[in-house]
């Protein structure tokens, strides 16, 4: 018979760690804590095994029901009671547990045994009457929404005992659930028992045994559940791994001022500081604390209301385990716990979700703190992570006259504007319609999350900042603040009301998610300054000593070049010097050019960007301070600097003194049926020279200039879209006898090179590299120019095509290795075989992308070229794959 069932005693656990895969993340972590000696209430793990069984069956192993009865006895001597008795009731509590974390989205039921033929019993041995009518309403609530409920993911019998409870209390003036006495508990249990009865034609199971096994049950069939399945859609989970079942003896933090439950995390999972963090709850159940029903408190420090000053004795055996924890695991870790009359119980432990600025900060100071070494340092750091350092602020120069609504607590970093909405199907339908929302919410639960994921931020007028708003949000790195409780909500009008302000569904608001402030309108939002980051700038030294080949930047601004060494370019891959030509006094220039007759008018007209052109080129190697600096000519077709609409026409033919036909004519001979094959890159300068002589002409004078003042500039020359040789000799030699005519030339070497971008380039790369320096692919038009798409309205059909696995990834985010790839491949093999020493890079948008990286290292490029916001994001993934 298989083994399906696990269980875990005190220093006696049939799994470990390593047993995720069958015992879920949670009954795993709960086998290795038993056997670290830390105090977990007894149980066993259902394997996730019987879960897949189940789910293809609609029947339990051969065997199962056995096991669990057996595991059962096993717990009843540890502790001592005995399950369904009506002496010495046993109680457990049931609850998911899958591989992967999926928090919130499957089922639980507590207090699981409870019947009216074992209450008195358990009053007896509680001594607290008030404590068991309470269980007992639980767990009607919990059983008839969870087990008996048809559809798992409907709330219909919910929603009607929600009702009772609040009309009860209402009409006896009860503000909390804490002032319901016994007697009311009694009277609230029988009216629940009466609408279970009447909403399923059938009564509340009275019945241990029954109870156990329906709660087995749903629990599996949560695994199914909508919210579980959307949610393994967007967090990319498989739907085979199954759930897990945790079966576990119930300890109870409400019974009394000398019981409580809480959550903490072994460091600050928002700004990673080593600090135990958390909250707790006296008198409260676990549910209590996530559901944001009560405001917890502080677990930490000198607060009054801190688990810290009023329990210092639980305070400093749990401080003990959280430390032992996180020592064991080499990982922050988010654990739940429980008081049971002044006896510690851990009821979970795992690796603890935080945004990527913590994540960043614990790594390195674990790193330093010789818990890991510095590449797994950088395994733990995703993408994402290093995209929230970099993440939007206030831009408060340009929001001088902000208007504060609220506070709240800052639970998910950055800043969001958004259009305010009240419920997530509302966000989703307004996001499909390309709008930016803000969702506002009472409080969270795990039916929201497709419109959170949705939502450019999260407000929440409840709940703490571990409630599920808070740990979601944080999860996905997004703007979130939380427990705003000056936010009145009115749902029917659709509109928030707090300090004096009334906010109604499509106003834009903006939060501050990192500080927990609220302010009214769509405030402008920067960028962050990452120049004195002192997290940032750590992590690039450590990726700067694993990164196998070098990052740099495509650029074409000082500004960005600046911040491009900021973000760890070491140099600039790619500068389009054609976003140069657009200000007015250039372009007139350039349509000057267009419209000469001869040859001279078109090389006065050129020569008039001269000075602009030596200027740019000035101030960025000036910048790059020494850095290569791959500047590309010309590249895109003539008609771009023409205008096309009538009244520009007109307008254009005056400034220019030409009549308004012979414009339209030329405008007309320019226009091409497939212009980005048409006449552009090297073509164009092959037809017009003086392009290419006086973009090199500038060049060296903005060279000669920084010799002079004593800098070391290393231009580099670029020709674009070459696809024969004679084209490369054509530009290369206008390109050579420039420099010779200027007296810069025994200065410095500038490097010539050309881009590949179409397939003819790399079958001759060959060729090429007998004659090119270096060599950088333009896998945009590469891509553009292999599967014959059009890199600008690929849209049209792409998403038909990956829906339909025709394609399985956009292929201009990602390269595609089969076609694409292999032609890299081929050029660099090929141009190897004549100039082992060419350089070679990659600077279309794939030099960003984390796959398409893996993927051009082990093809053997020497750098890759991308935006600078991308830079640390490749640096990371190259220090991440290679050793040196
Ligand atoms: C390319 O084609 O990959 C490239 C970098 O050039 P551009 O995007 O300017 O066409
Ligand atoms: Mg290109």
């Amino acid at each position: 018979m298989d083994k399906l069932v696990y269980l875990f005693l005190p220093d006696d656990a049939e799994g470990s760690k390593k047993d995720i895969k069958i015992l879920g993340g949670k009954g795993a972590n709960l086998a290795e804590m038993c056997n670290l000696s830390i105090p977990v209430p007894p149980g066993f793990t259902i394997s996730t095994k019987v879960c897949t069984y189940y789910m293809k069956t609609q029947k339990y192993p051969p065997g199962f029901q056995k096991q669990v009865n057996k595991a059962i006895q096993k717990i009843e001597n540890v502790v001592n009671k005995k399950f369904g008795d009506v002496e010495n009731p046993l109680l457990l509590s049931v609850r998911s547990g899958a591989p992967k974390s999926m928090p919130g989205m499957m089922e639980t039921v507590l207090n699981v045994g409870l019947t009216k033929k074992n209450i008195e019993g358990l009053i007896k041995h509680t001594d607290n009457s008030r404590f068991v009518y309470d269980a007992y309403r639980r767990l009607l609530m919990m059983y008839s929404d969870v087990v008996m409920e048809q559809d798992s993911d409907s709330i219909k019998i919910r929603l009607k005992l929600e009702k009772i409870l609040n009309d009860y209390k209402e009409k006896h003036n009860i503000h909390s659930d804490n002032q319901l006495s016994k007697q009311d508990l009694i009277i609230i249990c029988s009216l629940f028992q009466k609408c279970i009865k009447s909403n399923f034609s059938f009564a509340f199971p009275d019945d241990s045994k029954t109870q156990l096994w329906g709660a087995i049950e749903a629990v599996l069939k949560s695994w199914n559940c909508e919210r579980a399945v959307k949610y393994r859609k967007i967090e990319n989970i498989s739907h085979d791994l199954g759930t897990a079942v945790n079966v576990q003896c119930m300890v109870f933090g409400n019974l009394g001022g000398s019981s409580a439950t809480g959550v903490g995390f072994t460091r600050n999972p928002s700004s990673g500081e080593k600090k135990f963090f958390g909250e707790w709850l006296q008198n409260a159940q676990g549910e209590d604390v996530v559901a944001g029903i009560r405001t917890p408190n502080p677990i930490s420090g000198p607060s009054k209301l801190s688990l810290e000053y009023c329990m210092p004795e639980m305070y400093k055996e749990l401080n003990i385990v959280q430390r032992k924890l996180e020592n064991h695991y080499n990982e922050m870790q988010d654990i739940e716990f429980t008081i049971e009359n002044n006896k510690l119980w851990l009821l979970q432990t795992r690796n603890g979700k935080r945004n990527g600025i913590a994540t960043i900060k614990i790594a390195l100071d674990m790193m330093e703190e010789k818990m890991h070494s510095s590449q797994t340092m950088l395994n733990k750091i995703l993408p994402h992570h290093i995209n929230e350092i970099l993440l939007p602020t206030i831009d408060y120069s340009k929001s001088v006259k902000t208007k504060i609504i609220s506070h709240g607590l800052p639970a998910g970093p950055g800043c969001a504007t958004g259009q305010v909405v009240f419920s997530p199907e509302d966000a989703s339908m307004l996001n499909n319609q390309g709008k930016q929302v803000i969702l506002v919410r009472e409080e969270t639960s795990p039916e929201d999350v497709q419109g959170m994921f949705v939502s450019s931020a999260i407000l929440t007028t409840k709940g703490g900042m571990t409630s599920h708003a808070a740990l979601v949000a944080r999860g996905w790195g997004k703007c979130c603040v939380v427990g705003c409780n000056a936010i009145n909500i009115n749902l029917k009008r659709k509109e928030f009301y707090a300090n004096h302000h009334t906010i109604k569904e499509g106003d834009w608001i903006t939060l501050d998610g990192s500080r927990g402030i609220i302010y009214i309108g769509k405030l402008d939002l920067v960028k962050p300054q990452v120049k004195n980051n002192i997290i940032f700038n750590k992590l690039l030294k450590e990726i700067a000593k694993h990164k196998t080949i070098s990052v740099r930047a495509n650029a074409d601004r000082k500004k960005d070049s600046i911040n491009a060494i900021n973000l760890g370019a070491e140099g600039i891959g790619l500068c389009r010097t054609e976003h140069m030509f657009f200000e007015p006094n250039r372009v007139a220039a350039m349509r000057k050019m267009i419209l000469s007759t001869d040859i001279n008018d078109r090389r006065n007209a050129i020569m008039k960007l001269l000075p602009y052109q030596k200027n740019d080129f000035y101030k960025i190697l000036k910048a790059m301070n020494g850095m290569p600096v791959t500047i590309r000519l010309l590249d895109p077709p003539l008609h771009e600097f023409l205008p096309n609409q009538n009244d520009q026409i007109i307008a254009l033919a005056k400034e220019l003194n030409v009549s308004e036909s012979r414009l339209r004519r030329i405008i007309d001979d320019l226009s091409e049926a497939n212009p980005m094959l048409g006449h552009r890159g090297c073509r164009l300068a092959i037809s017009f020279p003086e392009i290419t002589e006086m973009q090199t002409e500038a060049i060296v004078l903005a060279t000669a200039k920084l010799l002079k003042e004593g800098l070391s500039p290393t231009p580099e020359i670029m020709i674009p879209l070459v696809g024969s040789i004679g084209e490369f000799l054509n530009q290369k030699q206008i390109i050579e006898s420039t420099i010779q005519k200027s007296n810069i030339s025994k200065n410095i070497n500038i490097k010539i090179g050309t881009m590949i971008e179409l397939p003819r380039a790399c079958f001759i790369a060959d060729e090429i590299a007998k004659h090119a320096d270096f060599i950088s692919f333009g896998t945009n038009d590469l891509t553009q120019t292999t599967f014959g798409f059009s890199r600008d309205d690929i849209g049209s059909f792409l998403p038909h095509y990956i829906e339909n696995n025709i394609i399985t990834k956009d292929p201009f985010q990602t390269i595609d290795t089969s076609g694409v790839g292999e032609l890299i491949k081929i050029a660099i093999k090929k141009s190897k075989t004549t100039n082992p020493n060419i350089k070679i890079g990659v600077c279309g948008e794939h030099g960003g992308d984390p796959e398409s990286i893996k993927f051009l290292v082990g093809a053997g490029v020497h750098y890759v070229s991308c935006s600078p916001f991308r830079i640390p994001i490749a640096g990371l993934t190259l220090a991440q794959t290679g050793k040196k």
